[in-house]
């Protein structure tokens, strides 16, 4: 059997693109021969894209569900929203924006049934000013060094992922998520495809400096806690030179006289930076145990079964393996 396929778009005032984006989607998901449906998540709007969705999920019924929050919580948590309420064996999310073609959908549903669990976008000739495209290229490095994950463009939200991943990022409870690189932490087998990026159709980015930095700080939190271990580093790395610079002092001391010393005023600097460089050794230990709390505050599922095949038998031991299979295909479906 074909798998159906859910599309899900975060709007946030969007309202000039809306119709565009609708007739796309429309133009390139009929022809596919599939179960599909599109989800429309505004993401509080203020300039009439509500309406604008509602009138198309009216119009389209069976084919396009509107989902309207109450507020503005983001691009991510719209998403995530969106993927609550998608049916489809295959998810696919874009942009309202039109930066992502929707004619590109075919070919990731194409290489998500070739096997992929998730299929990321790399953009070909960016429509990004310099500026953007250099944030992108941190985050992008960012991530390499903190996941290593390798994919070379975790910025473009053209991306297709199999219900099983879907249903995986669901559990994940944690408020600040950045769902490309949260995918990859739960596929086996990921690609990437290159595809064009156009630049914005209307409107204008709704990211400002402020919310670009925010995400990264997100990324950067939700992926690891090595800024905590980094304190433990730095304050090692004080610590000694501060061991360093009083045995220089002493060497001094002994080889040019007392004077050569400043009268052990620097003999109190190389103390002090010891001092320090133990603080932050302590900061950092703190930080591990933070780091701790933060991942089981998080509750993220340890392991997520795919599919379980057989059951124990009745009767035996096994039968609470058995019913214990049973409940977790219960939790998938
Ligand atoms: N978006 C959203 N909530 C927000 C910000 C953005 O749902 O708080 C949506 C927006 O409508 C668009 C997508 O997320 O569909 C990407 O936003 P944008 O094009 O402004 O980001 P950029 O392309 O500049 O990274
Ligand atoms: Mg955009």
């Amino acid at each position: 059997m074909t798998m159906s396929l859910s599309i899900v778009v975060p709007v946030y005032n969007e309202v000039e693109n809306i119709d565009t984006l609708v007739h796309q989607i429309m133009e390139h998901c009929a022809p596919m021969n599939r179960r599909w449906e599109l989800i429309l998540v505004d993401d509080g709007s203020r300039d009439g894209s509500t309406e604008k969705l509602e009138a198309a999920a009216e119009r389209h019924q069976g084919h396009i569900r509107a989902v309207i929050l109450n507020r503005n919580y983001g691009q991510h948590s719209a998403i995530m929203c969106g993927f609550g309420r998608a049916r489809g064996d295959i998810v696919v999310t874009l942009d309202a924006d039109l930066q992502n073609p929707p004619s590109e959908i075919p070919r990731l549903v194409d290489a998500i049934e070739q096997g992929n669990d998730v299929v990321g976008t790399i953009r070909r000739d960016r429509q990004d000013s310099f500026f953007r495209r250099f944030a992108s290229a941190r985050i992008n490095w960012m991530v390499k060094k903190a996941t290593g994950v390798a994919m070379q463009d975790y910025g473009c939200m053209l991306r297709a992922y199999r219900r099983s991943v879907v249903d995986a990022m669901l559990q994940c409870r944690e408020r600040s998520t950045f769902i490309p690189v949260l995918a990859n932490m739960f596929a086996k087998r990921a690609t990437e495809l290159e595809v064009s990026h156009a630049e914005r159709a209307a409107g204008d980015s709704k990211y400002s400096l402020w919310r670009l930095v925010n995400l990264q700080f997100d990324l950067l939190t939700s992926m690891t806690t090595t800024p905590l271990r980094m304190l433990s580093w730095f304050g090692v790395a004080v610590a000694i030179g501060g061991f360093g610079f009083g045995l220089l002092l002493l060497i001094g001391r002994f080889v040019f006289g007392a004077d050569w010393a400043a009268e052990g005023v620097f003999t109190l600097f190389a103390v002090l930076f010891i001092f320090i460089g133990a603080q932050f050794v302590g900061m950092g230990l703190l930080g591990e145990y933070l780091g701790r709390v933060y991942s089981d505050v998080r509750g993220r599922p340890r392991y997520f079964v795919d599919h379980v095949v057989g059951e124990g038998l009745e009767g035996s031991p096994a039968r609470e393996t058995a019913r214990q299979a049973a409940r977790e295909r219960q939790v998938q479906s």
